[in-house]
């Protein structure tokens, strides 16, 4: 498993990663579905190849918050330093370049969002910086800390507000501070996603198992109402927070997994934003 009390060595980590998205890349006789996502990992990891070309170690960052697009996008990282050799040990100080990325946090956080960052960082061998809102402000924060980044991987994806007209690439511009954007999944669309995930069969964040689709603060971030259904009357006794349930009104709803949902647009229906 990925997930052990004793976090892998980044390069073991590594290979691993890319054993499961190896046999992803090659499952035999693959479903029109799975085809496509097929095509996206590999278009995605000729992305961070071409960023590893481009950037040292040193000069790129990863732009995470614990969320699902994020995840997939840490997850293909360590499969492209696999494959370009890039976790073998420096032989003069004998320690890996840690894997920089950066967390602007949520005025009011999910504790299982916070839980599942600090479980990222130390089974992905991460080194997060933590910065409040707002982002702009963050990540000129970011920069200043640490000056020697260019350009910082992010998850975003076409259906994503502002995403459209995203490329690979991206300079940041409209007044933000200075590095470029790495869009490697920004054609990913929502199944993809979860149809990676499950395959590659990595933990994510439990809140995508009680019906959130998208992740924010507590006070702008609920459930989505695309994935409430009215549960029997036999579900009632077992029904707690823990397993989705929620009461709205005097029905009983509980919520399918985020997996279940297909379309893109119906994503963030459970933020308020
Ligand atoms: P989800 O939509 O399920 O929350 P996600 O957080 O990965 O998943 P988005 O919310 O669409 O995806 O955000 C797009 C990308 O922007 C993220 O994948 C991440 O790279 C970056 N990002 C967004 N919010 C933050 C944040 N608070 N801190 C760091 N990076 C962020």
């Amino acid at each position: 498993p990925l997930v052990t009390d004793t976090p892998l060595p980044l390069s073991e980590l590594c290979a691993s990663i890319n054993d499961r998205v190896t046999t992803f890349l090659e499952l035999p006789d693959p479903s029109p579905r799975i085809k496509a996502v097929q095509e996206q990992t590999r278009i995605a990891l000729g992305v961070i190849s071409d960023a590893l070309d481009r950037y040292s170690l040193k000069e790129v960052s990863l732009a995470y918050n614990g969320g699902k697009d994020c995840l997939v996008l840490l997850v293909l990282y360590h499969c492209a330093l696999h494959r370009k050799g890039l976790t073998t040990k420096s032989t003069s100080t004998d320690t890996h370049e840690p894997i920089q990325s950066v967390y602007i946090q949520s005025e009011h956080p999910f504790e299982e969002v916070e839980e599942f960052v600090a479980l990222s960082v130390k089974q992905y061998s991460l080194s997060l910086l933590k910065y409040p809102p707002p982002m702009k402000a963050a990540f000129a924060n970011y920069l200043h800390d640490q000056p020697q980044v260019k350009a910082i991987f992010v998850g975003t994806r076409r259906t994503d507000p502002h995403g459209e007209h995203l490329k690979h690439f991206d300079p940041t511009d409209h007044g933000w501070p200075t590095f470029v954007r790495i869009h490697p999944v920004i054609d990913w669309h929502y199944v993809d996603i979860w149809t990676f995930i499950r395959h590659i069969n990595i933990p994510y964040c439990v809140l995508y198992d009680r019906g959130y689709t998208s992740l924010g603060g507590t006070t702008d971030t609920h459930p989505n109402p695309a994935l409430a259904r009215q549960i029997s009357t036999s579900e009632v006794p077992t029904l707690d927070s823990s397993n989705g349930g929620a009461v709205n009104g005097s029905r009983p709803v509980k919520f399918r997994p985020a997996y279940e949902l297909v379309d893109d647009y119906e994503e963030r229906l459970g933020r308020d934003r």
